[in-house]
């Protein structure tokens, strides 16, 4: 592993501190090494505060590991891998899916392993994780014994970092699809070509509660392979599902069927047209999942983001029954819970419905977040309930 300094301004020194992980290019004095090194960092009057992920490309340039003056081994990969899993001994049950170990939030930046069953789904998101992906997986066989380390190096944060876009099997041989169960329902995951690494794991914990409240008539919005339909099957009389995408809309009804479940109508459509034809038709539910992609990735989108998250708020407010629960989600990193809160209550004016807020809800807790890095906080989900 190749090591070297980098020297950071006074700004830089305040920020890690204060508790935040990322050094910015601009708080970056000097960098002696190369890309993906893990670098000591030291102010100019050469104090040490750390040892870091250096990155030549992206605007995040230095990643902190530690505050302390030790060596970065594979015993430190191992035991910070061991503390994520012992959280998830804690806070996860009832599922097979879950993720193993989520960056910032367990203090492995830019590092990504969910489980799907025995099959771990690796992501390195920065040229420091990236470097390391041989000993991540030596150290994931050792603590786990998976049948198979899976790479979902594919995602396009990764051209920041000047990385390829790659997929493959690391370790084992990888399965084209592989059934795990999430709350007691079977979902057939494809760890090659699903989205994300396969699911959406932080709502595991909000379709369990959407469970809980769902009721009557139901509508799922953005329901990719039908996780919160699924769940919602359970507890309501009916579900409608929307996705835009075909495939995944066909992966939904093969849910279904793989859980004996009838009462789940799949639609193909864009999400913003089906609201309206259903408006139009004068259709009404009483629990409404709203789950979209980001709408803003980056801060220039925000304003349009929000335009659309009104618009889908606005009409799954008018399309519910007096007494009816919209469960509102926005994964959108730069739209703040307050901005969102803001939005829905912009929506229920203009949708002139009453509404009362039951639950303000995050991603799941196998997802952890640091108070000293809102960043690494980007789920809201909202339970609201439309008074009249
Ligand atoms: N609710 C899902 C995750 C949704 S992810 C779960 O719990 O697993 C967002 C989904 O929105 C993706 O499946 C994507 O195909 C879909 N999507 C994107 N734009 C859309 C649109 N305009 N209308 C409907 N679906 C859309």
């Amino acid at each position: 592993m190749q090591t070297g300094t980098a020297t950071i301004s006074n700004k830089a020194v305040d920020r890690l501190q204060a508790g935040h992980l990322w050094i910015y290019r601009s708080d970056m004095v000097s960098c002696d090494s190369s890309p993906g090194a893990i670098v000591s960092l030291v102010d100019e009057k050469k104090r040490f505060w750390g040892k870091a992920f250096f990155s030549s490309s992206s605007l995040i340039s230095l990643r902190l590991l530690t505050r302390e003056d030790r060596s970065i081994d594979q015993g430190f990969w191992a035991s910070r891998i061991e503390q994520a899993m012992r959280l998830r001994q804690q806070v996860v049950s009832g599922t097979e899916v879950y993720r193993l170990v989520n960056g910032e939030g367990d203090g492995l930046p830019s590092i990504i392993v969910d489980r799907y069953g025995d099959l771990l789904c690796l992501q390195t998101l920065s040229q420091g994780a990236d470097a390391l992906k041989s000993l991540l997986v030596e150290v994931l066989v050792e603590l786990f014994q998976p049948g198979c380390i899976f790479e979902r190096n594919d995602t396009r944060i990764r051209e920041l970092e000047g990385l390829t876009l790659l997929s493959g099997a690391l370790y084992g041989k990888a399965a084209q699809e592989i059934i795990c169960r999430e709350n007691g329902l079977r979902f057939c995951f494809q760890p090659e070509s699903g989205q994300k690494t396969g699911g959406f794991l932080d709502q595991r914990e909000n379709r369990l509660e959407a469970q809980k409240v769902g009721r009557g008539r139901a509508l799922d919005c953005f329901s990719y392979h039908g996780a919160f339909a699924l769940h919602l099957a359970r507890s309501c009389e009916s579900v409608e599902a929307v996705d835009i995408s075909e495939t995944a809309i066909q992966q939904a009804r093969r849910n279904a069927a793989l859980n004996a479940i009838n009462n789940i109508q799949f639609e193909a459509e864009n999400a913003f047209d089906r609201l309206r034809l259903l408006d139009n038709l004068k259709r009404r539910f009483d629990t409404i999942i709203l789950d979209p992609p980001a709408f803003a990735k980056n801060k220039s989108h925000i304003t349009s983001a929000l335009r659309g998250y009104k618009e889908i708020n606005l009409r799954a407010l008018r399309l519910l029954n007096p007494g009816g629960f919209l469960i509102t989600a926005t994964c959108s990193q730069h739209v703040e819970e307050a901005m969102f809160l803001n939005i829905l209550a912009e929506a229920a004016a203009d949708a002139g419905r009453k509404v009362q807020i039951l639950q303000k809800r995050t991603q799941a807790q196998d997802h952890p977040f640091l108070l000293s890095m809102p960043e690494t906080l980007y789920l809201k989900c909202i339970f609201l309930r439309v008074i009249d």
